[in-house]
């Protein structure tokens, strides 16, 4: 187990396996650990949420009563940690704030008080990095929740030399969530005054969170490069264009990348059959046992069966595949969809299942096993998303041979080369629109029919190496940039 210094400390508010609601914890279940993998000295922090999956990594007290002194009361977290080979996983406990069901929101919404949960949640890192004599030289925000951690260290390390030489990157998995809050809760944060300003925290009156960060890190950086160049406009930048690209300079598009140890069809222990670009036969069976196990019909294991997988909001399109779903269904194949999400999505997906029986399966809920097998099980996946800051779900798709079809917007962009590219390995379209969509998915089937031209297409997918050491190389050279001595012992590690 690694020991103190942790030079690079990252604050987020999911990590795979402990939590996880989507991409941002998948991501931290892997990039720290890929850099400590490179010698970074690095530990993570994360609240202590009751849904904890702890499984077989046990959390233990390492530190009780960790003061967080917010300035209108006295307070105290405990911290917890857990050994997630190798890399020290911090957990900031505070019952009456995580202790809960949910991570952020219950089906009726948002919980009241997560402005002050994240508040806390960045107090009580920054607190115990310093208490615990952690050593730390670079604090690494992920997002909207750990955002103020980065705008308390800009003002904190003007006047107390303790912080003076720290440095901050706000990393930003998603820009549409901002947590955005009152001033009133502006004031409880303990921010001075001077923040509250169009250059700082303040967003059309509300305090905005993640404007903080981005307002006050030494260094930005976002999942994708087209993500990255997205933001800085009008269409996606969801208000925040302007102060992103006053700081381009510092604006920095680091490409995520796919976690084979887990999503890897080669050796995946949820499936029927493993299988690999070399020897694709198993992907056969792992279609026809989904089909079984979800009473489909048999006969779709010689047409195409579509997959999805993914939260059931505007940002991933899932209407858009709704509204299409007569145009796809005319062409003789199967969808299977998992996900949740409005109300209003889980309720027309189950009625459409009605309407097509044994051709379309709605599978509501959260569940990472069927992921899995959906992946595997089926031959073409949709992502017709709005936007998409990198994307994981076609990473995974092309590792299992399911090439995507997708809109061709930030990372998508920047993972499928479109059909009829040299060495395609999916298929993309402008608009997220019934008719692009349809249009794309024709022209997948119709590739689908042309038997060695779906082997190309799908050995290319397999192929494709979205590797994680690369992207964790990038991130080594932005905390170099902002500490150059960081990775002297390493000398040409970067
Ligand atoms: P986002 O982070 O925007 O939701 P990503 O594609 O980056 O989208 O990552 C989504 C992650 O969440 C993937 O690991 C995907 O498999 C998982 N996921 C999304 N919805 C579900 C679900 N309903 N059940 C299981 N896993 C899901």
């Amino acid at each position: 187990m690694s020991t103190p210094p942790h030079d690079i400390v990252f604050l987020t508010s999911e990590i795979y396996p402990f939590s996880k609601s989507g991409g941002l914890a998948d991501v931290m279940g892997i990039l720290p650990l890929t850099l400590s993998r490179l010698g970074v000295r690095v530990a993570v922090f994360t609240p202590f949420y009751g849904r904890l999956s702890t499984g077989q990594y046990p959390v233990h007290l390492v530190y009780e009563n960790c003061p967080v002194g917010y300035p209108w009361f006295d307070s105290t977290a405990d911290i917890y940690m857990a050994n997630y080979h190798g890399l020290p996983v911090y957990f900031i406990e505070r019952g009456e704030y995580f202790d809960r069901r949910h991570y952020y929101c219950t089906h009726k919404g948002d919980y009241f008080d997560n402005c002050e949960r994240f508040i806390f949640f960045c107090r009580a890192a920054l607190c115990a990095i310093r208490h615990m004599g952690l050593g730390t030289r670079i604090v690494h925000a992920q997002d909207w929740h750990a955002a103020l951690a980065v705008a308390y260290l800009a003002f904190w390390r003007r006047t107390d030399p303790f912080w003076a030489g720290m440095r901050t990157v706000m990393s930003i998995h998603n820009l549409a969530y901002q947590g955005r809050f009152s001033y009133r809760l502006f004031e409880q944060s303990g921010l001075p005054h001077e923040a509250w300003n169009m250059e700082g925290v303040e967003f059309y009156n509300s305090f905005n969170l993640l404007k903080a960060g981005v307002a006050f890190a030494d260094r930005i950086t976002t999942v994708s490069p087209s993500y990255a160049r997205e933001i800085m406009t009008p269409e996606f930048g969801c208000g925040l264009e302007g102060i992103l690209t006053r700081r381009k300079a510092d604006l920095i598009g680091i490409l995520n990348g796919a976690d084979y140890a887990i999503w890897s069809p080669q050796h995946d222990p949820v499936l029927e059959c493993t299988y690999s670009a070399d020897q694709p036969e198993g992907k056969k069976e792992c279609k026809a046992a989904l089909l079984q196990s979800l009473n489909m019909r048999p006969e779709l294991a010689d047409r195409p069966v579509l997959g999805f997988i993914g939260r059931f909001r505007g940002q991933k399109g899932i209407d858009v595949i709704l509204e299409s779903i007569p145009e796809i269904m005319a062409l003789d194949v199967g969808f299977i969809a998992l996900g949740e999400g409005k109300a209003e999505y889980e309720a027309a997906m189950m009625n459409i299942m009605e309407e097509y029986p044994g051709r379309v399966v709605g599978v509501i809920g959260y569940t990472e096993e069927i992921s899995h097998l959906i992946q595997a099980g089926t031959d073409i996946f949709l992502m017709p998303s709005r936007y998409e800051p990198c994307g994981l779900t076609q990473m995974y798709s092309l590792s299992y041979g399911t090439p995507p079809v997708a809109t061709a917007v930030g990372g998508l962009r920047d993972t499928i080369i479109p059909y009829p590219q040299e060495g395609a390995n999916g298929f993309v379209f402008n608009e997220p629109t019934r008719e692009s969509l349809v249009q794309a998915v024709r022209q997948a089937v119709a590739v689908w029919d042309d038997k060695a031209a779906w082997k190309t297409l799908q050995i290319n997918a397999m192929r494709a190496n979205f590797s994680w050491e690369k992207s964790a190389r990038r991130y080594m050279q932005v905390y170099a940039g902002l500490h150059a001595d960081l990775f002297a012992q390493e000398g040409g590690a970067l």
